[in-house]
């Protein structure tokens, strides 16, 4: 019978009448909590500053933030896997940001004790895998094949068509992330194809955004991104990422390269980011957003 949390699991792609809830982040992490749920869209098109949530609608979340979107083995598998190392790690930085903010900033640098690198990115995997769920006809899907050769994107309309190229293909390329959730010994990922970015916020907002093409304001090239930001940490998984460019953030993509076990202490640039819309890679001061909206809107609507 099919009730509303019926579907493809996000990782083994099994159907079941009933997925279980995924904690984005992990339950063990803090996400223990009542959450309220609002949905981007209503955002657009509407007059409002896109921190205003007032008199949107929401969904009660009674049991924290995150997605029916796991069958139950995967649920529990990836849970003891990965969840008790993701949440030493987040847990491990909000303290440090409680206690010694300053010293941080002093610094420049935030170091990070004990952490399980491998552990930590196959938690991240899993939760785009999550914020990416396949579709009804997934299994079907054939990818598209890109028409041009990838060396002669010159042309603002060539970017474009790759960006496109892109969008239709995510839900297949992410297969990858699927398989290297469910095999916890796998090591090495398809660098050509993905880049995982991190990067520490303040913001309490939580964002799970599925793919959607937005302009990398650095370049002013179009970017293939799915973003998933939990205080005190934002993650960016770039598909099909231009090397000859950077992206926000911090690289992590070469944690896939340590072994299930391996344990260690990392240094990471203290790259903090405000965050206070739902726009994907939106890394504005409210002020700006303030300022912006205002240049373009009518005076009749200007905050
Ligand atoms: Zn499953």
């Amino acid at each position: 019978m099919n009730n509303k949390h019926s579907g493809y699991c996000a990782l083994c792609l099994e159907y079941k009448d009933k997925l279980t809830f995924e904690h984005i982040p992990p339950r063990s992490s803090g996400n223990n909590s009542r959450a309220k749920i609002y949905k981007g869209q209503e955002l657009i098109g509407c007059n409002k500053l896109p921190w205003d949530f007032s008199e949107m609608h929401y969904e009660n979340a009674q049991q924290g933030a995150g997605k029916y979107s796991l069958c139950k083995k995967c649920n529990n598998k990836t849970g003891r896997w990965y969840g008790a190392a993701y949440s030493q790690f987040a847990q491990q930085i909000k303290e440090t940001f409680e206690t010694s903010f300053l010293h941080l900033i002093q610094t420049g640098e935030i170091n990070i004790q004990n952490i399980y690198p491998l552990q930590v990115i196959k938690q991240i995997f899993s939760m785009f895998c999550s914020a990416n769920p396949p579709t009804n006809d997934h299994i079907n899907y054939k990818p598209v094949v890109y028409p041009f050769s990838t060396q002669i994107l010159t042309s603002p309309i060539q970017k474009l068509i790759l960006a496109q190229y892109n969008l239709v293909n995510a839900e297949y390329w992410i297969d990858d992330l699927r398989k290297a959730v469910l095999d916890k010994e796998r090591t090495g990922l398809n660098y050509g194809r993905f880049k995982i970015c991190m990067y520490f916020t303040l913001s309490p907002l939580l964002k799970i955004n599925g793919i959607s093409e937005s302009l990398n304001l650095n370049h002013h090239e179009p970017v293939s991104v799915s973003e998933i930001v939990t205080y005190p940490v934002g993650f960016l998984l770039i598909l099909n990422p231009n090397n000859a460019i950077s992206y926000p953030g911090i690289d992590i993509t070469h944690w896939a390269d340590y072994a299930y076990t391996d344990c260690t202490s990392i240094s990471l640039p203290l790259c903090v980011y405000p965050v206070n819309s739902w726009i994907p890679m939106d890394f504005r001061r409210k002020d700006e957003i303030q300022k912006c909206l205002n240049t373009n809107a009518p005076d009749s609507k200007k905050f």
